[in-house]
């Protein structure tokens, strides 16, 4: 239970991309990285233990990819949060009616940035537990 969770991470900014590392690898999680969403959907198919997606890629954006998670059965029930650029109004609900479980606005708030990672993943996990037992 000790190993560590994976986290892809489907970013085009690299300054982002590389905060969310270091901030990912100090909080004790190992790293995947992605610059668009057609890599990050083709790593999402070894099953990282959650999905960081950056809403505004080039070329497919973050929420094709999500609901194209959603749509396959392999992929469907990992736990995803969106990164959605700035707080415009509209952009969380369209996130989550994509099928993300939660999202972070960036700039991302250093401080609460693993909170809201470990919350996603114990609800995610509570959830998988509760599909196995019913
Ligand atoms: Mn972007």
């Amino acid at each position: 239970m000790s190993a560590k969770k994976r986290v892809l991470v489907v970013e085009d900014n690299l300054f982002n991309m590389e905060l969310v590392t270091d901030l990912l690898e100090a909080n004790g999680y190992a790293v995947w990285q992605a610059r668009t969403a057609e890599e990050g959907l083709q790593r999402a198919k070894l099953l990282p233990d959650l999905i960081l997606m950056d809403i505004s890629l080039p070329g497919m954006d973050g929420l094709t990819a999500i609901r194209s998670l959603r749509a396959n059965p392999a992929t469907a029930h990992l736990p995803v949060i969106a990164l959605t650029a700035h707080a415009m109004r509209g952009d969380e609900e369209t996130a989550l009616g994509a099928g993300c479980d939660s999202y972070l606005t960036k700039p991302i708030n250093t401080r609460t940035f693993a909170q809201s990672l470990a919350e996603v993943l114990e609800t995610a996990g509570a959830r998988q537990t509760l599909t196995a037992t019913t």
